[in-house]
């Protein structure tokens, strides 16, 4: 059993919030504002551009944020990762991540997602405290891994991440 330490690799990013583009909203007919909201609906579970909520100045939330699309996040960079002995997550391929990010965002729907992470996502229970501190802190940890055909990885939460960002 391989166990995901809960120092480092903690910052995730989720890819969001970037490159903000302001816009002025456009009164529409009712119909095509009902529609363009269905596609926007769409186009963000299909991890393309779409329109998000910004805070106005008035402190009313408007929908004016321009979202990126998503993009596949860069290959592991952690420490534990390059060593390779109980993080994988270098091992696998550009093709390899490239697929799984593909399906994710063009053949999964949001519960389909939800189940496929929670699926390579495994909380486990600390086996032992190494020092004081640790035994503030929680009881268990999780183990990133990507079940894949006959292939179990283990990967480090940040380069989890970095697949469905
Ligand atoms: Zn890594």
């Amino acid at each position: 059993m391989y166990i995901v330490g809960s120092s480092g690799d903690a910052a995730s990013s989720n890819g969001e919030g970037q490159q903000v583009k302001v816009k002025r909203a456009k009164q529409g007919h009712p119909r095509t504002t009902e529609w363009k909201r269905e596609a926007n609906k769409r186009r963000r579970m299909k991890g393309e551009s779409y329109t998000g909520f910004a805070k106005s100045d008035s402190g009313l939330y408007k929908q004016s944020l321009t979202k990126e699309p998503r993009r596949l996040g860069p290959p592991c960079c952690c420490k534990k990762g390059k060593q390779g002995k109980v993080l994988k997550c270098s091992e696998f391929s550009e093709d390899v991540r490239s697929e799984v990010f593909r399906t994710f965002w063009s053949e999964m729907n949001w519960d389909q997602r939800k189940v496929f992470v929670a699926s390579n996502v495994d909380k486990v229970m600390k086996q032992r405290t190494r020092t004081e501190e640790d035994t503030s802190r929680r009881g268990h940890s999780y183990v990133y891994h990507l079940k894949m055909e006959k292939f179990v990885s283990v990967f480090a939460r940040k380069c989890f991440c970095q697949l469905y960002v």
